[in-house]
């Protein structure tokens, strides 16, 4: 089986967005650390907003000179190592700004489908150039959507054409959920381990583009409160790297507490306690494709990732798009 380490590389979007050294430099050479280790390769979808606003910034803010400069210097060495590099989009830093030494986030556009389709295509295309003066010409072929929110991809189909992306990696089979910022319904995706596509990332048909959907996995309410409870009894091994806030999600929490849910099989903080589990339910596919964000991470969670690359990587693939691309 192929298995995908895939991270979304990033801040936090709440209140405060936390610090590019605690929710993304020191996370990610951790997570560097663990994959050199067992000489395995990552997928880094890199937050490009982020980067062209610490650009737009750095002139005026000395701090965020420096953030730039470790933020980019990270992202090109990854890409040297042979970590895959990928496109990872939230729009809402086009309305976000830096005033007082913190980062403000106006998240009234949070999804690519909220602004017009000139913007769309602006922003596709300018996103992935930043990206690949980083990395080089057209190496930005697979994309991941800011909060999952992938739909209706009608509204991105031309722009994503135009760059030459043709991977997405957004959809979690069951995921669904809709808030004032969020909008995602994946419950009519295929069971299969990826499919092509046309218009619609849900619907297996023939089309230009390719989705390897993240894996997803169906949680009891009880893991969840030993989630939360361990990250109050144990908040050394079990408290987030990062050291920002989320974008509020209105209702999630109880949901979790509440019912059974489907979510992303993910390495964030206790799911990483569900890898092996994960893996188990996937062993007639031929993808396993796990998500994480370097500021979710945890020190039990890093363990945890460790362990389940050592058990499987003689078993298993561990692979990026890049490879399987090149193959
Ligand atoms: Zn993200």
């Amino acid at each position: 089986m192929n298995i995908y380490l895939t991270f979304d590389y990033e801040l936090y979007f709440g209140e405060r967005t936390g610090t590019a050294k605690h929710c993304i430099l020191n996370p990610t050479q951790l997570l560097k650390e663990v994959a050199d280790k067992h000489n395995i390769k990552l997928v880094q979808f890199v937050d490009v907003g982020y980067i062209i606003k610490l650009e737009e910034y750095k002139s005026k803010y000395p701090e965020l000179e420096e953030d730039y400069k470790l933020i980019t210097n990270q992202v090109k060495q990854l890409y040297i190592e042979g970590h895959d590099i990928q496109l990872h989009i939230h729009p809402h830093w086009e309305d976000s700004f830096y005033r007082d030494g913190k980062w403000h986030i106006i998240a009234k556009r949070y999804k690519l489908s909220d602004f017009g389709d000139e913007n769309i295509e602006r922003i596709v295309a300018t996103y992935k150039q930043k990206l690949e003066s980083l990395t080089a010409p057209d190496s930005i072929f697979a994309f991941r959507a800011g909060g999952w929110c992938i739909q209706p991809f009608e509204k991105f189909k031309s722009a994503f054409l135009k760059n030459n992306i043709t991977v997405d990696s957004s959809v979690f089979r069951n995921g669904k959920y809709s808030s004032e910022q969020y909008s995602y319904d994946f419950t009519n995706a295929p069971d299969l381990s990826s499919w092509n596509f046309d218009n619609d990332p849900c619907k297996s048909e023939e089309g230009p583009f390719k989705e390897i959907p993240i894996s997803s996995i169906k949680n009891s309410p009880l893991f969840y409160w030993k989630l939360f409870l361990l990250g109050r009894i144990n908040p050394y091994e079990h408290k987030p790297l990062g050291d920002g806030v989320p974008i509020a999600a209105p209702g999630m929490r109880k949901k979790l507490l509440t019912q059974y849910t489907q979510n992303t099989v993910s390495v964030d903080g206790y799911n990483a306690a569900l890898l092996s589990k994960a893996l188990r339910q996937y062993k007639d596919k031929n993808e396993l494709v796990i998500i994480g964000h370097p500021k979710s991470l945890t020190r039990f969670g890093l363990k945890a990732l460790d362990r389940f690359i050592s058990e499987n990587k003689n078993k298993h693939q561990f692979t990026t798009f890049q490879k399987e691309r090149n193959k």
